[in-house]
């Protein structure tokens, strides 16, 4: 992971062919096949130092100033092929995108079928109707994780009692509203009147 420390100076970049499949990504913590480009950041630390290792693609999503210091400062041998810094600039981009676009519960949303069942009472959520998804606890192992949840909007307020459910009560409904990101605001307002009074 750590390159052995050379007496002489380092770059705070580079860029490379990963010359075996030893290294870890630091961005996704997995492993960096051989020959897979990466991103070395220079680490002064206690015990030397040495580059820790990002998938170059990885680092251009979430490190994208390290990136273009590295293009910039030219990080690498001659000869080695990448792929250009606006690719890499699309890369982060499109990664943005798509969280802003990755919905947390609460929302509401439109059951779009009449298949899912409401987690609370278990009965059919109607196709069409508001669904609500609330975050409930789950343990896989001794891992405690939150799952996403339909209810009904007329089971919120019990579900969000419930001792297993990790939506909080409080602010619930800023944060159904925040997190409605398909729903027109007055669908937004008609999925709250549903929920009705979360306070009795
Ligand atoms: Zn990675
Ligand atoms: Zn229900």
């Amino acid at each position: 992971m750590v390159d052995e420390p050379s007496e002489e100076e380092q770059a705070p970049h580079k860029i490379e062919k990963a010359r075996s499949s030893r290294s870890k990504c630091r961005t996704c913590r997995r492993k960096i096949d051989k020959d897979t480009l990466r991103l070395g950041i220079l680490l002064e630390g206690p015990y030397g130092t040495g580059y820790l290792w990002h998938h170059l693609k990885c680092a251009a999503k979430r490190r994208p100033e390290d990136v273009e210091e590295a293009y910039g400062a030219k990080a690498w041998e001659d000869g080695l092929e990448l792929p250009s810094l606006d690719e890499l600039r699309k890369l982060k981009e499109k990664a943005e995108e798509a969280k802003a676009k990755r919905k947390d519960p609460p929302y509401a949303e439109k059951a779009p079928t009449g298949r899912s069942k409401c987690k609370h009472c278990g009965e059919a959520i109607a196709q069409g109707s508001f669904r609500i998804v609330l975050a409930r606890e789950v343990s896989f192992g001794n891992q405690v994780r939150a799952t996403p949840i339909n209810v009904h909007p007329g089971c919120v307020g019990a579900e969000l009692r419930a001792e297993d459910c990790m939506t909080e009560l409080e602010g619930f409904e800023a944060a159904l509203r925040g997190g409605s990101k398909d729903l027109a605001e007055e669908d937004v307002a008609g999925a709250l009147e549903a929920i009705g009074n979360l306070d009795d």
